[in-house]
């Protein structure tokens, strides 16, 4: 990120002084994450991760650890942390993000496939991290009414 990318980055953070959050308050995807896009990355925690820290190995995520939870919208570097799509999952169901989820996004059905279909979690995982059984997570799986 040059300068000026900097500049424009900075212009939409806010920090929240009791948690340290860099609270981003421009655009946000809508799982909350802020969008920012530069040097191909259109994810705003992603950017900030490859400005302070340092580079994304393929395959790693940047995840939040927020002192005062999970706070997707936040883009201070020293919060992120690299995991895989797994710890992103496992991290999802500790902090009890999922928890109220009552209905599945089309995107929710489309990663349950993806995940399942590229081995990365067990139906039984997925029924978990979605909050539902995992009979429904067998159906989403063959294409059947869920
Ligand atoms: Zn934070």
């Amino acid at each position: 990120m040059n300068s000026d990318s900097l500049d424009r980055f900075l212009s939409k953070i806010e920090i929240d002084d009791k948690t340290g959050c860099w609270v981003w308050i421009a655009g946000r995807f809508k799982d909350g994450y802020g969008q920012f896009s530069c040097e191909g990355e259109v994810l705003a925690h992603r950017v900030s991760y490859l400005h302070f820290i340092g580079p994304i190995p393929e395959g790693l995520h940047v995840l939040h650890n927020c002192p005062s939870g999970d706070n997707p919208s936040c883009v201070n570097p020293y919060h992120l942390w690299l995991g895989t799509h797994r710890d992103n999952m496992e991290d999802k169901v500790r902090k009890g993000r999922q928890k109220s989820r009552a209905k599945l996004s089309l995107e929710d059905i489309d990663m349950i496939k993806h995940t399942y279909g590229s081995k990365i979690m067990q139906q039984g995982e997925l029924a978990v991290v979605y909050g539902i059984s995992q009979a429904q997570v067998s159906r989403i799986i063959s294409g059947a009414r869920w």
